[in-house]
């Protein structure tokens, strides 16, 4: 890529997150002059204050339940207590380790890190602070934040943000909001010893997941002992002296000494100065773009949660590298996020890929389902009553397999291995010609011979 010398970049990136450092790294590889703009911390979300923090919590707490099982295998445990000031110092140190390896990352591949909070100031040039610096394009990756304005008085309440800087287990927590942060959070809160209620406004936690796996992950928060208030979102919230007063409909309300929000995130935007290139955020507060990323305005491109699409770190890797490519390596390439595995970090986890089974039949697919619901040998030698359940997804016609859901132990590790066979567009037929690895309780998705429903196609039979 040869650069224009009239600016002083070829990219400047504005946001240091997954998403930014991943097409950073990669235009600079290409042989493009990168600069990044952070105003944090570098790493971003998912590594300063959200999916590795999360998983080191969500660790702590595994470690709870292995502490009572080791009991069950003969081990002589004294009484245990989870105290939280040494893991969050350890938790400090982890993220500082890992911001000092994705700086000296950016400066191996030749990135120049600017830090500061920048902004647009017409096409091409972007301002931090003092310095003014052009470039050829500049690339939106500042990622999102937590909603703040989503019930009256809840901008007052610690968002998943503050939950991870926490330096004390609080006595009892209220979570309001049920997708992937309400629920990680109260399983691992609840499992680290705190009292839990869970609030949200539809029937079942994980709205938009398939509906085994929402039964399954609601009976599963119960059992740590999480209260759940299924259908009930407060109306108003009060911060008190001590604490906050949840206001709900019909006039009851609750009191908790600590609340957390976690009723989603929105994009960040605010003072990037978008509107001196003419660029206006969609109804949903994301910046446009086309399959290409670009914004409407020239030489403005956006990836990541900004553009408010997938929002999950590896698809905003993968769209900074797609882009990075395309724009500074030979030849252009597009990126298929259609079929994504993930997963929600409660205990146990769950891990998903391929479309819900209502939404396989809307799509007009007959289904065969396959299921298995048992407890693992783990837990059975115990007497434990954890159970694991999955579920395949077969389109009855073609015998492709459409999804694989789990909710069990190691769910995440599994499903993302079973990405691959879903990728490659596995049939049941070869899922069955493959041997078990036993005894594990993955191999339960390779032994599932019968299925449990024959379904035929919504859209085709008429239903809804
Ligand atoms: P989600 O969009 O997943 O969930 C938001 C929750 O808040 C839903 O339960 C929603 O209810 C509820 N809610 C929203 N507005 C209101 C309201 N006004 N009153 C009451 N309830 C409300 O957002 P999260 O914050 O959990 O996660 C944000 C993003 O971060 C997700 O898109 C996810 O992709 C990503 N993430 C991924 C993780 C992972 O991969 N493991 C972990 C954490 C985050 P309803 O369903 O009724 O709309």
């Amino acid at each position: 890529m040869s650069g224009n010398d009239s600016f002083d970049f070829d990219l400047i990136t504005l946001g240091a997150g997954s998403g930014g450092v991943a097409a950073s790294r990669r235009a600079a590889t290409l042989g493009a002059r990168v600069a990044i703009v952070e105003g944090s911390r570098v790493g971003g979300t998912c590594v300063i204050r959200g999916c590795v923090p999360k998983k080191l919590m969500m660790y702590a707490a595994q470690l709870g339940d292995a502490i009572n099982e080791a009991r069950g295998y003969g081990w002589a445990v004294e009484a245990a207590r989870f105290d939280m000031a040494p893991w969050a110092a350890q938790k400090a140190a982890e993220t500082r380790r890992l911001e000092g390896v994705y700086r000296q990352n950016l400066a191996g591949s030749g990135v120049k890190v600017i830090d500061g909070w920048g902004r647009l100031d017409g096409p091409n040039t972007v301002v931090v602070g003092e310095q003014r610096l052009t470039a050829r394009h500049v690339l939106i990756a500042t990622g999102a934040r937590p909603v703040r304005d989503s019930i009256e008085g809840i901008g007052d309440c610690a968002t998943s943000d503050e939950v991870l800087d926490l330096e004390a287990l609080p006595d009892e927590v209220a979570v309001i909001g049920a997708g992937y942060i309400g629920v990680e959070f109260a399983s691992i809160l609840a499992r680290l010893g705190a009292k839990v209620h869970l609030f949200y406004r539809d029937r079942q936690p994980l709205r938009g997941f398939d509906e085994d796996l929402r039964t399954r992950a609601a009976q599963s928060l119960e059992a740590a002992g999480v209260v759940l208030h299924a259908g009930q979102a407060p109306q108003r919230v009060q911060r008190q002296d001590s604490g906050f007063e949840l206001h709900m409909a019909g006039g009851l309300t609750h009191r908790f000494p600590f609340v957390l929000n976690a009723t989603g995130r929105r994009p960040h935007t605010e003072g990037l100065g978008l509107e001196t290139v003419g660029l206006t955020v969609d109804k949903r507060g994301a910046v446009p773009v086309n399959e290409r990323f670009e914004t409407p305005a020239a030489g403005i491109h956006a990836i990541g949660d900004v553009t408010n699409r997938l929002n999950l770190t590896p698809a905003a890797i993968a769209e900074g590298r797609a882009w990075a490519e395309s724009l500074f390596g030979p030849t252009p390439r597009t990126l298929d996020l259609g079929r994504v595995a993930t997963a929600v970090f409660t205990l146990p986890p769950l891990g998903t890929i391929g479309p819900t089974e209502a939404q396989a039949l809307k799509d007009g697919h007959a289904l065969k389902v396959f299921e298995a619901d048992f407890r693992p040998m783990k837990q059975t030698f115990i007497g434990g009553a954890e159970r694991s359940y999955m579920k395949l997804l077969v389109d009855a016609d073609t015998d492709r397999v459409l999804a694989v859901h789990m909710l069990g132990a190691d769910a995440p590790e599994i499903v993302q291995s079973l990405a691959v066979a879903l990728t490659c567009g596995a049939t049941k037929a070869q899922f069955d010609r493959t041997l078990a690895v036993h005894p594990t309780s993955a191999e339960e998705f390779v032994l599932m011979r019968e299925p449990t429903r024959v379904l035929p196609a919504a859209a085709r039979s008429g239903a809804a």
